[in-house]
């Protein structure tokens, strides 16, 4: 098999037949044999029965129905689950990503990367959310140094390789090329075009903002300190627990030197605070590193991507 097509929808009654259509025609261009697979994430609408009939109608139509709404990261890694392409290319089920921009997300592929994002350059969203996020994708591009410009953009492609062992949950989907650029592949991107929502409604308002802040602080840890929690937690542990003992050095030579009284001195509250605080960053710092080792220990997870073994 040579492509699958995931295509997470949730409440997308209107948008999955004509999106269906679109996606045949633009498939005309690829060669080899291809499937389209819906996830319908516990849609209440109609959305299901149309995927039926789609499958119905069409063999590569496969439909993966999920129990519940779980998410659109969760119907996403759910999709990839099931793909068996060489290729896998995800989109959005609302018609705002535009399968004919397939092919050329396909040629891209072919310069060597393991993955290509789109990069919705004019995007016809709303004023709010588009500023939203411009701000999101400058702090990510800050902080995680993956240099894509829109990570908000579901219509992607990916070699099947990279997207076994992705832990998709929570609105992780988002940062999955920052994760790829962190394991070593090759990032791309490519411009695509962007229409306005026709039908339904989004799935995201503003909570999105505290939620999406939170996953990037995550995978900001996971990316720098995931090795070495103890850098992070110990470091600033050490650094609290010095200045408290500096001040009380200081409240002491006061004490003994000038018969200062320090009963009621703030800053004896504060060299207290700072070194509980301190002492508790170290223990958590080891806490961490306990549960790293377990992580990839018990798990059988590695902390390195093999490329190639030459024996
Ligand atoms: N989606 C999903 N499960 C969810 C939320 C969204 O499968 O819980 C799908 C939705 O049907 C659409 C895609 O994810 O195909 C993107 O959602 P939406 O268009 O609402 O996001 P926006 O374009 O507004 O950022
Ligand atoms: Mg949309």
């Amino acid at each position: 098999m040579e492509l699958s097509i995931v295509i997470p929808a949730h409440n997308e009654e209107h948008s999955v037949e004509p999106l269906y259509a679109e996606i045949s025609q633009a498939l005309e261009a690829v060669d080899g044999d291809c499937e389209v697979i819906f996830v319908d994430d516990g849609s209440w609408d109609g959305t299901f029965q149309r995927l039926q009939a789609l499958h119905q109608r069409d063999g590569r139509v496969k439909v993966v129905r999920l129990r519940k709404n779980f998410g659109q990261s969760a119907a996403m890694a759910a999709g990839f689950d099931h793909a068996r392409g060489r290729l896998v290319v995800t989109m959005d089920a609302d018609l705002q990503n535009d399968p004919a921009d397939i092919p050329a997300l396909l040629a891209r592929m072919e310069d060597g990367y393991d993955v290509v994002c789109g990069w919705r350059r004019r995007r016809r969203d709303p004023l709010s959310k588009r500023a939203l996020s411009a701000v999101s994708n400058w702090l990510r591009r800050r902080w995680t140094g993956d240099p894509i410009h829109d990570s908000g953009c579901s219509l992607r492609a990916y070699r099947q390789e990279c997207i076994e062992g992705l832990e998709l949950y929570g609105e992780m989907h988002r940062y999955i090329p920052a994760i790829l650029s962190w394991r070593g592949y090759h990032v791309g991107e490519a411009e695509v075009s962007h229409r306005p929502r026709l039908h339904g409604r989004t799935k995201y308002g503003f909570q999105r903002v505290p939620k999406g802040f939170l996953d990037l602080l995550l995978i900001t840890f996971w990316q720098r300190y995931s090795l070495r929690p103890i850098h992070v937690f110990g470091g600033s542990g050490l650094l609290l627990a010095f200045v408290s003992v500096a001040l009380g050095i200081y409240l002491l030579v006061e004490k003994f030197a000038y018969n200062a009284a320090l009963g009621d001195r703030p800053l004896l509250l504060l060299a207290v605070l700072l070194f509980i605080v301190g002492v508790q960053f170290i223990v958590f710092g080891v806490l961490a590193d306990i549960m790293i080792r377990v992580y990839y220990g018990q798990g059988g997870r590695k902390n390195y991507v093999v490329e190639q073994v030459i024996e």
